[in-house]
């Protein structure tokens, strides 16, 4: 069968090494892909904004299945358009993915499907966020209502960043995506991942994992898109992982499906394991980048089964996901600057050497000149990946890995995991 993967991240080039494994996988097509997808897949130049191109090139292809990996395609309705022309596709419609598209929606779906989640107040007019701020106190919690890269939220610890924050959003700060602003109750707890794929009806566990948001060592600095990830995230216990599947996401399913706007794909839930139970931070409609590159390491199973599985709706009738008990570790290298404006064209040498330890590195930001010579061209520009029988042996392998890497002009922080590993050595 041929597929299309779209996107062109760690997260794609991960997805890709995992998909070209299968049996199933005849020609594997991406857009726009990356140098590291380009090692298993045929890189194809299409406009993703322009729905009928697309699925012309899969027509004229015979492709059977589409992957979608970013959000934006799916919030654009790319995955509609190419289900209206009878394509298989793994991800969910423009309707199911305002689960990560608007905030506020999710926040209502919760509520109606009585689903934990922190109280909230969505406001539309700087007067109604004062007038929420006013009742909730500090600190608090501010979020743009729609897509806003990871920095539409500010978690204010006084009233003067709550009501600055605000000014801001409505300000224009975010464009469109902070026109209505959702200002949310405050929660504690230690913070995790939880992944399931779904088919609109049967609902799969597909592991845990923890990320590590901050751009510095301790997690301090501005937010990142993800410095490095680690999965399992073992604070996530058997226990917990059934509450939040009969609490959180299975609601969720059932309610998108009786609503009538079925979630088929992989549901990723943003979860706060507080005092009183998990709690929903957020969902977004895809895999995390960079909590894919760890799932994909310790992933037994078929891959494109799975996905084809969840897009015909037949992920009853095939075998549930297997893991491998070992720990899957990546650390992000990134170029300097990230996640400010990052350097570009810095040099990337000895990827072979880092490979050559067992880790695999999986390329995000990076580039190919015609003579050969890897380049830094993005923020996050490479993904040095590992397996071991705990957090600090998959760490250990994961940095000697990164220190074969010679690439001047990147950095990456020294510490992912520090926190499970602290458990691991009390
Ligand atoms: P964007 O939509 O801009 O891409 P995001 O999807 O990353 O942002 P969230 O995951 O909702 O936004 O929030 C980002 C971080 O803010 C969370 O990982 C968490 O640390 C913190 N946070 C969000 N909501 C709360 C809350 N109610 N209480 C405490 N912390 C929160």
């Amino acid at each position: 069968m041929n597929i299309l993967l779209i996107g062109s991240g760690g997260r794609e080039h991960a997805l890709a090494w995992k998909m070209a494994q299968s049996p199933l996988t005849g020609k594997l097509y991406a857009a726009p892909g990356n140098p590291g997808v380009a090692e298993h897949a045929e890189i194809v130049a299409l406009e993703l904004t322009d729905h009928a191109a697309v699925v012309t090139f899969c027509e004229t292809q015979r492709v059977g299945l589409i992957v979608v990996g970013p959000e934006a395609p799916l919030v654009d309705g790319l995955t509609d358009s190419l289900r209206a022309a009878g394509f298989s596709v793994f991800g969910p419609s423009r309707a199911a993915a305002q689960l990560e598209g608007s905030k506020g929606f999710t926040k209502d779906l919760c509520e109606r499907a009585g689903i934990p989640t922190a109280g909230y107040v969505r406001a539309k007019s700087l007067a109604e966020a004062r007038a929420a701020l006013t009742r909730f106190g500090a600190p608090v919690v501010i979020k743009a209502d729609g897509l806003a890269a990871g920095k539409g939220v500010v978690v204010a610890m006084t009233m003067a960043e709550a009501e600055a924050a605000v000014d801001d959003m409505f300000d224009g700060a975010f464009g469109s995506a902070g026109a209505e602003v959702v200002i949310e109750e405050f929660m504690t707890g230690e913070e995790a991942s939880f992944f399931a794929l779904t088919d609109g009806a049967t609902i799969v566990s597909f592991g845990s994992a923890q990320d590590h948001k901050r751009v510095g060592d301790g997690d301090v600095g501005p937010n990142t898109g993800g410095m490095g990830a680690y999965s399992p995230a073992r604070v996530l216990t058997g226990e917990l992982e059934a509450q939040v599947l009969s609490r959180i996401v299975a609601p969720t399913v059932k309610a998108m499906a009786d609503e009538g706007m079925p979630y088929s794909g992989v549901l990723y839930a943003g979860l706060m394991l507080t005092e009183e139970g998990p709690k929903l931070i957020e969902y977004n409609a895809r895999f995390g980048d960079p909590e894919c590159q760890v799932l994909m390491m310790r992933l037994e199973s078929d891959l494109v089964e799975l996905l084809l599985a969840c897009a015909d709706n037949k992920l009853s009738s095939i075998e549930s996901p297997r893991f491998s008990p070992d720990v899957a570790m990546t650390v992000v290298m990134a170029a300097n600057g990230y996640p400010g404006t990052p350097d570009k064209g810095g040099r990337i040498d000895h990827i072979p050497a880092a490979e050559a330890t067992g880790a695999r590195v999986f390329h995000a930001g990076t580039a190919l000149s015609g003579d050969g010579v890897l380049s830094a061209n993005g923020g996050r520009v490479l993904n040095v990946t590992a397996r071991g029988a705990s957090v600090k042996e998959a760490r250990d392998r994961a940095y000697v890995a990164v220190d074969a890497i010679s690439f001047p002009t990147g950095f990456c922080r020294r510490d992912i995991g520090w926190r499970e590993i602290e458990r691991e050595e009390a």
